[in-house]
This record gives C-alpha cells, structure tokens and sequence, in this order.
C-alpha cells in the first residue's frame, strides 16, 4: 500500500498561479496580466534568435560566457560574480535549495512575490511575512522576524505586486541590521524601469558584503519573457555554490544569444522605459479622475483599489473587463483583497483598459 510520497511539506504547496492568458481561439484580447514588456523585444533580438536556429543541434556555451561579460560590460560589474539561469526564479530557486533546509525559516514581507514563499516550502522551511507600511517594504518589521532559525531574507525591489520601492539608504539599513550569516537576496526585476536618483538595484550591497545577492531578469524591459533568462549578482562563494548545483547546460544556446543582441541595444531599453512612464502617467491620471485609488507605481504595473460594492468591486470589474477582453491580474493569493494589478501595455490596451473602466466609474 505504499506509494512515492514527497518530503513533509511538499503537498501543502499552493502551486504559483501565473497571470491568466487569453483562451486561445477567442475575439481580440489584451494581456495586462503579466507585466510583459509593452513594446515586445528588441528587434535586434528577435534576429540573434532567428539566427540561433541553425544550431540548434549543440548544446549551449555551459558557462554563458559570452553573455556575462557583455552583463558585466553593460552594468560595469564583475563577470566572475554573474551566475546566469533559466529565468532569475531558477536563481532564487536554487538560492533557497542551497541556503535552506528543514525547520528553517525565511523573511518576506507580507505582499512581497510569492515565488520567494514557495521555493522556501518546497525545501521545508517556513515563510515568514513581515507587515509593510503604505504598502512598502517596513525594513524594522522585517527585522523583528529574525531568529537564530533564519536563513535568507528576500526583498523585491520595486516590488511586484505593489509598485512601492525602498531607497538604497534603506536597504543598506536592511542590510546592516542583519546577522552575516543570513543571505539577503534583492530581487531587481524591475531595476531597468527606475529613474529614482536615490535608488541602487542592490549591486552596491553585493560589492560590500559577503551575504548579498542581487537576482535580475530579461522578461521584464528586455521582453524575453519566453526564452527565461535571468541572472544572479553574487559574492564569489555564493556564486561557486550557484555553479556547484546549477544544471550544467542551464541557459539555451537560443537565450544567450537572443541575450546578448538584446544587451547591446540599450536604445530600446531606453525607449521601453520612457514609454513605460508616460503610459502608466496618463493610466494613473485616468484613474484619479475617476476617483480610483491606487499605489504609486515604479514598475510597468499598477495595482489597483475598488470600492466593495456590488458590479465595482475587484471581482466583478475583473470579470467585466475579460468580458471585453482585456485580462488582469487578481491578487486574492497576496493578501490584496479588493485590489487588481493592471500592466502597462502597449496604447491600445491600456486605452481599451481605461476606457472599459471609465463607463463604471466616470459617473461617480
Ligand atoms: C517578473 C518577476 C521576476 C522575473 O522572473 P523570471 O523568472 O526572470 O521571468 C522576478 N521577480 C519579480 C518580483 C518579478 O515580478
């Protein structure tokens, strides 16, 4: 009667529900789900990629190396501290496998991404989610989390699903008020979309400490979003660990290639940011006037507060706005109840978003 059972823990995981997609075959629809990138990928990209196809028979450059020295080129970092994967969650998976264990705990705060939580279960440890203030990241209550049972602590920065960030002073204060022996890993997803003066994507940390990690990733302004490519900023013996456990051909050849073209045109990363901001300037305009609150967004999102009253509330506004083909996030699984998380997407979207709204809320 027995059968293959899991490790303790394992069946208790919720499994990561992503940003729904449209039902294949169906009328227009607009994705604002995901937090893609609104302008797609660099179109010097798209033609590394193309042109990878005609060698597809060989295994990929095991080491990424061309792809971390142009990272390293690009961001003036050290190419010997990248550790590049499938996706920066394949990164924080492989952080947390390596880092935790059974009765160990890991801090997050209380709306942070949930891939931090799941990756933290899967290995049998214990999330822990410190309270935020104004729907950012509350450096104190994070601390107060600590115990001698704590492993890593995770900080999205800006984080997703709230927008909100913490400026580089404060995640030096983070960092500060942690014990050595606790990884902290600064996810920067989102870092290309930011124009705050005071703001560091956290490679300031990992050049200081040996216990900072800084994840970033190609699927959010760089638009590679199907290929999963991400990488990790690391001190050296972090990146060793990374390189013992990582599968040996991790990033396809397709990825590192597609990668590299898309690093070196930092023009449409430019442009993709500048449109970013205007666009989620004129949504978040649109969305005052209709009286609608929301939290400020340093990302290409914006999460969204409706009123609970029966045809407004964040349910049947999602379900009004897929009725017209336009697909949002819910955010029941972050403790956002009441709230939706919209992307900036391209002008037609996010006009056909607004405009779908306006007819619900213009009028009060
Ligand atoms: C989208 C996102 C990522 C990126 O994940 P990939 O695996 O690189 O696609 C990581 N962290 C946060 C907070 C995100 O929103």
């Amino acid at each position: 009667m027995t059968s293959p059972q899991p490790r303790p823990g394992i069946l208790d995981i919720k499994p990561y529900i992503p940003g729904a997609s449209p039902a294949p075959g169906a009328a227009k629809t607009f994705k604002l789900s995901s937090n893609e990138s609104a302008l797609g990928a660099s179109p010097k990209a798209i033609n590394a990629y193309n042109e990878a196809a005609g060698n597809l028979f060989t295994y990929p450059d095991g080491g990424s190396t061309a792809l971390r020295d142009k990272i390293a080129e690009i961001y003036g970092l050290d190419a010997s501290r990248i550790v590049c994967g499938a996706g920066s969650d394949e990164i924080l998976q492989l952080l947390t496998k390596a880092y935790v264990g059974e009765g160990d705990n890991i801090i997050q705060s209380e709306h942070g991404f949930l891939v931090y939580a799941l990756a933290a279960k899967s290995c049998g440890a214990e999330p822990r989610f410190a309270k935020e203030t104004n729907l950012t990241t509350d450096i104190d209550a994070m601390l107060a989390l600590v115990d001698d049972r704590t492993r890593m602590m995770f900080v999205a920065n800006p984080n997703n699903p709230t927008g909100s960030y913490i400026p580089e002073a404060e995640l030096l204060r983070l960092r500060q008020g942690l014990r050595d022996d606790i990884l902290l890993v600064v996810d920067a997803a989102y870092a290309e979309f930011m124009e705050q003066p005071d703001y560091n994507g956290g490679e300031k940390l990992v050049d200081q400490f040996d216990n900072v990690v800084m994840t970033r990733t190609f699927s959010k302004i760089y638009g590679l979003a199907a290929l999963r490519l991400g990488w990790g900023y690391c001190p050296p013996a972090v990146a060793d660990v990374l390189n013992r456990i990582r599968g040996p051909f991790n990033v396809t050849l397709p990825a590192q290639a597609a990668g590299l073209a898309a690093l070196d045109d930092q023009n449409f990363v430019d442009l993709n940011r500048a449109f970013n901001r205007e666009e989620r300037n004129w949504m978040t305009d649109r969305l005052t006037a209709m009286g609608l609150e929301f939290a400020p967004s340093f990302g290409n999102f914006i999460l969204i507060k409706f009123p609970h009253r029966a045809g407004l509330n964040a349910k049947d506004i999602q379900d009004l706005l897929k009725s017209e083909g336009v697909i949002v996030r819910e955010m029941g699984a972050y403790k956002l109840e009441g709230y939706l998380r919209v992307s900036v997407g391209d002008k037609e979207a996010n006009r056909k978003f607004i405009e779908v709204l306006t007819k619900k809320f213009s009028s009060s």
